[in-house]
């Protein structure tokens, strides 16, 4: 242990050496203090080569070089040339006022960033500008530049297509919604008219497949919606074999047509009622059996149901579509449930087809939880298997599921309500009309465009305005709106339209609707809204209209020239809408088969054919069942035949003649 003089003594030393330096320092001369500052800098500085690969420079404000290391005079060897001097140099006088500051430079093919920040030496204030060579910096930074714009003009690429695929399948959604609509509503009337079981049959046949097709229709347009995994499916109880015969009776006509036998085997043990979304399963298998018998040319389809597994509170379900068609080649069967794509080159060109159908079947099979297997072989056939795992229903669930139209709900509203139908399609106009009747309405009426809606709406009250959106002259955002404005209006507009874009319905709600309808119109949605926008009246009953009140003559022997039945059925046997409709008709018809001749003369078969495919349409709409398929065999004419062309054209005059006469003869009767 340092005894306590030891220690004493050995702080009073140190103490005064700290009060002598401190005193050598004060009394040391400005110039002293410099030099010893300079020295140490120049120390410090000759340091920096040793550790800094880098060129490092060092000026004056002179702009004379006062230092540079080995590494600047090896790569900059033109530094003392004014053409050197000014290419590193030039321009950093700047730093001076900024007090230091960063940039690049280019020299001889290599980039270099310049950090210059002030220093002092020997109390002379400099700059000192170290040199980073950043080539392969710049290099990569150019690269990665040049990718980032290659993959955002592709971003723009891809946004534009999105944009334009996005507002084609608005437009596509609706022009086909519209005469979807037509089709869906005047066979959803039909199912509910007397008529004998072949005929019925027949009908739901059209109204299930029209459905289907909408469904289709709306799958498209929401084809992204699938990609992200947001399509949800319903839960609800079903007769699972009736679904499949009715999928079975859908495709018995093509089948038939083609002379394939198509069988539905369906086992005892497979439960009757099931619950999950039986509109997606008639989806899937539609595309099935749809592909099965497109792709086969003779032979057999078969549709083989069987109970794969019996659990306690579900049953596994397998669902095979067997066929005796083409098949599918092995390196081609995984590829096939891919979108858009088909089994090879020629499929689309021999069959038709967007390669669409496997990618959705098979995205909704999965949602189901189920799995779908492909067992084929090249020339062979190919069978399509699915397995789903459903949950158990009983009969009573499934037909108070089936049984939504309760004819009793109508009962609660105020059928002396005056109700506005806006439509500026005739079909259209007809289907509101009747579905107006059915729901027991006694007061309506009927405008073609907003303009006559504002008409009609000045001279009358309409406790209910069903409103078209999309019509020429007026739209009906705007007959709203003008309604809106009279600070006297109470009715209840509801918006019904074949638009399903996003935002439509707060489109419809700032114009000041009530409500909004898609559709094709859904009788019990519509009947819910009237529902709770007109008054009750309990007292009022439902009028049962009935289908088959025909006044004109229904020659049997006709019954191919034009469907009478069909035509009465619209028209309830009002022989002031029997005349509208008639001329409606034949006044649409002059100006067709005039648009058909002038394209014949222009040798523009693809406009003439798809004239004839208006034709056609308008043509089973009405009843003209002749001119209908005359139309449709016109259709199929190859547009590089330009003679059968012209046969076909004067086949359709013929019978445009023909029907003229038919229809004047039933007239004058
Ligand atoms: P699309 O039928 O519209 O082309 P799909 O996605 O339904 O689209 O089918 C994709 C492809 O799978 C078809 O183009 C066809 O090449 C092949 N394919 C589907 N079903 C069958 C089948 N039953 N027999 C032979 N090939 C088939």
């Amino acid at each position: 242990m340092p005894d306590l003089w030891t220690v004493s003594g050995i702080a009073i030393v140190v103490l005064l050496y700290a009060v002598i330096y401190v005193w050598y320092r004060w009394k040391l001369s400005d110039a002293q203090k410099l030099l010893i500052l300079a020295k140490t800098e120049t120390r410090e500085v000759a340091q920096i080569p040793l550790n800094n690969p880098h060129p490092i420079l060092q000026i004056n404000r002179n702009g004379d070089i006062v230092y540079a290391n080995t590494t600047a005079q090896n790569a900059f060897p033109d530094l003392n040339a004014a053409d050197g001097k000014q290419a590193i140099l030039g321009g950093v006088d700047i730093f001076w006022r900024m007090g230091g500051g960063d940039r690049e430079i280019t020299y001889s093919d290599k980039a270099y960033a310049q950090n210059c920040m002030l220093s002092s030496m020997a109390g002379e204030e400099t700059m000192l500008i170290y040199c980073y060579d950043i080539t392969a910096l710049k290099r990569s930074e150019m690269k990665l530049k040049q990718a980032y714009e290659t993959a955002e003009k592709a971003r723009a690429i891809a946004e534009k297509a999105k944009d334009a695929r996005g507002q084609f399948l608005a437009n596509m959604s609706h022009e086909l919604r519209t005469p979807m609509s037509g089709i869906i509503g005047i066979s959803d009337i039909l199912c509910e008219a007397p008529m004998p079981h072949d005929q019925k049959d027949l009908v739901e046949a059209v109204n299930t497949s029209s459905r289907n097709l909408l469904i289709l229709l709306n799958d498209i347009l929401d084809f992204s919606k699938i990609e992200a995994g947001e399509l949800a499916l319903e839960t609800i109880p079903f007769d699972l074999t009736k679904v499949i015969a009715q999928v079975e009776k859908l495709h018995m006509t093509v089948a038939s047509r083609k002379e394939l036998s198509l069988k539905c085997e369906i086992q005892k043990d497979v439960p009757h009622f099931v619950k999950g979304d039986p509109t997606r399963l008639q989806q899937i298998l539609n595309n099935l059996i749809g592909n099965a018998i497109k792709f086969t040319d003779s032979g057999s389809v078969t549709i083989a149901t069987s109970l794969k597994e019996d659990r306690k509170d579900h049953a596994v379900i397998e669902i095979a579509v067997q066929d005796t068609g083409i098949g599918i080649p092995k390196d081609r069967q995984d590829k096939i449930f891919e979108k858009f794509q088909q089994a090879d080159e020629s499929t689309a060109r021999k069959y038709g087809g967007t390669g669409l159908g496997l990618a959705i079947t098979k995205d909704l099979v999965t949602l189901m939880k189920g799995t779908i297997r492909i067992e084929s072989e090249e020339g062979k056939g190919t069978a399509f298997i699915i397995t789903l795992p459903l949950e158990r229903a009983y009969a009573e669930e499934a037909a108070a599921e089936k049984a939504s139209f309760d004819k009793n709900a109508i009962s609660g509203i105020n059928k002396n309500a005056r109700i506005l139908i806006v439509d500026d399609h005739p079909v259209n106009l007809l289907f509101m009309r009747q579905v107006m009747k059915r729901f027991g309405f006694q007061h309506c009426d009927e405008a073609s465009d907003g303009k006559q809606a504002i008409a009609l709406y000045k001279e009358n009250h309409y406790d209910l305005v069903l409103m078209d959106c999309q019509m020429p002259h007026m739209s009906g955002f705007e007959a709203a709106r003008i309604m809106r404005a009279d600070k006297d209006c109470r009715s209840v507009i509801i918006a019904i339209t074949a638009d399903i874009s996003q935002g439509i319905e707060d489109k419809c709600n700032e114009t000041g609707m009530n409500a909004y309808i898609s559709k094709p119109v859904d009788q019990d949605k519509l009947l819910s809204i009237f529902q709770k926008w007109i008054p009750g009246e309990n007292d009022l009953m439902f009028e049962e209209t009935s289908m088959q009140n025909n006044t004109k003559p229904s020659p049997s022997d006709n019954s191919i020239m034009f469907d009478w039945d069909l035509f009465n059925s619209f028209t309830d046997g009002d022989q002031e809408l029997h005349n509208e409709l008639i001329t409606l008709f034949i006044d649409n018809l002059i100006i067709d088969l005039d648009a058909m001749k002038d394209y014949l003369d222009r040798q523009d078969y693809e406009n003439w054919e798809r004239v004839a495919h208006k034709i056609s349409g308008a043509c089973s709409h009405i009843g003209a069942r002749s001119m209908a398929q005359i139309c449709r065999d016109a259709e199929a004419v190859p547009l590089d035949e330009p003679e059968k062309i012209s046969e076909m054209h004067q086949i359709i005059l013929d019978q445009y003649k023909v029907l003229h006469d038919h229809l004047r003869e039933q007239y004058a009767a």
